[in-house]
């Protein structure tokens, strides 16, 4: 049976960039249950790196993590990992008074917001509805990520570390025999000293097959649809626009206008598919607050935001074992926080010093402690 010092559940983001930071120190495989890596939540994100508009200490590990983006290893990709997008927030005429308290309070973070008048938001999104935005205001600070290719940079790096990444394991049992697990998959056992667990919306069934106490991570559809823009509009020129109080967003894809209602629904972990519902608000937006006809939808999907109680990312040692670590929660900023996550992760795990850019953000570590649901 192969042995591995560590073997880590889920190849998405969280534990293909766990397996890129840890295994210049261990030995490590990574076991995913479908044909392709990335195939849940990772392949199904709105692609989009924002320091703001989060929890404070997920704007910290954006923070920490924005260098690694920006100036990524030798070799790890051929691509920039970031493309300033901007972002411009609009508010209807109801929504003026939350409008001016979420400009007063960005403002302060960030001084390069520049409030917009209507003829300016118009001018800058083209295919703003004229008498749609009562008030808007314009933030730089919004980048799109190239997902596949931080993806596939980490199992590139990963696998040059000599990590196994293996799909088609679906992990099905476990048991502990004192010194370390031994796994059962839907394609034989492998046996590892410790385990992660980086399954995303499965991470509480997870734990329970290692006979560890869930922590009450629960999955939330959010669904997501393209439509065509009108010939004359160039989609990789427009900003992402933003509802003030993130009743919907929209962004390019491709040549396309990505819209979502922002719905987060908590739901059974599963290969989720879009509700009629959440894509009838969706293309409800588009033809309320912009001139873009919805003659078809030319894409729809849903994928799954895992938050834990507090709504922020979970990661370290399970209380009941020193053997089992949590990787999980890592809500609706998975992507953007990987390289802050996976170097921290890997570090408590190789007990390597604690990775850069966690003191200079003024980021304890300790507040991402599972232990902190199990009193
Ligand atoms: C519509 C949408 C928009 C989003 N937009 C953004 C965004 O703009 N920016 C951002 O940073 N984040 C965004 N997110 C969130 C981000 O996608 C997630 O936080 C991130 O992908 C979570 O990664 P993960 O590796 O934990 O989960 P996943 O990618 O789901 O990976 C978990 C893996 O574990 C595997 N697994 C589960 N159980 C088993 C088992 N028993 N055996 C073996 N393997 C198993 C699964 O098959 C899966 O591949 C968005 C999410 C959605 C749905």
């Amino acid at each position: 049976m192969p042995n591995y010092n560590v073997a880590i559940i889920g190849g998405g983001i969280a534990g293909l960039s766990l397996a890129y930071f840890l295994s210049p120190h261990r030995s490590v495989v990574v076991l995913e249950r479908e044909d392709a890596l990335g195939y849940h939540s990772t392949g199904r994100s709105a692609a989009e790196f924002v320091l703001r508009y989060n929890a404070p200490e997920v704007c910290r590990l954006a923070a920490i993590s924005k260098p690694f983006f920006d100036q990524p290893p030798q070799g790890f990709t051929e691509v920039p990992l970031l493309k300033r997008r901007g972002g411009v927030m609009i508010a209807s005429s109801e929504k003026l008074a939350r409008f001016e308290q979420i400009l007063a309070e960005e403002r302060e973070a960030t001084p390069a917001i520049e409030r917009l008048t209507v003829e300016e938001a118009l001018a800058r999104v083209p295919i703003l509805k004229p008498g749609y935005a009562a008030a808007a205001f314009y933030d730089p600070n919004f980048w799109d990520i190239e997902v596949e290719n931080l993806l596939q940079g980490y199992v590139r790096g990963a696998r040059r570390n000599g990590c196994d990444i293996l799909e088609r394991r679906e992990i099905l049992a476990a048991r502990h025999d004192g010194s370390g697990w031994s796994i059962e998959t839907s394609a034989g056992e492998v046996s590892a000293r410790i385990v992660v667990n980086a399954a995303g919306a499965w991470a509480d069934p997870v734990a329970a097959l290692f006979g560890v106490s869930p922590l009450g991570i629960v999955p939330h559809r959010r669904t997501a649809i393209t439509v065509d823009l009108p010939a004359n509009v160039d989609a990789t020129s427009l900003p992402e626009i933003n509802e003030i109080d993130e009743d919907f967003y929209m962004k390019h894809e491709g040549c396309r206008l990505l819209a979502s209602p922002a719905d987060a629904t908590p739901c059974e972990p599963s290969d989720v598919q879009p509700e009629e519902i959440d894509v009838a608000w969706a293309a409800h937006y588009v033809e309320e607050a912009t001139t873009v006809p919805v003659r078809r939808i030319f894409k729809s999907w849903a994928g799954l935001r895992s938050f834990s109680p507090d709504k922020l990312p979970v990661v370290g040692f399970a209380r009941e074992s020193p053997h089992f670590f949590w990787l999980a929660g890592q809500g609706g900023y998975g992507i953007l926080t990987a390289p802050a996550l996976g170097a921290l992760g890997a570090s408590l795990l190789a007990e390597t010093p604690e990775p850069e850019g966690f003191r200079c953000e003024g980021l304890d570590p300790a507040r991402f402690d599972p232990r902190r649901f199990q009193k």
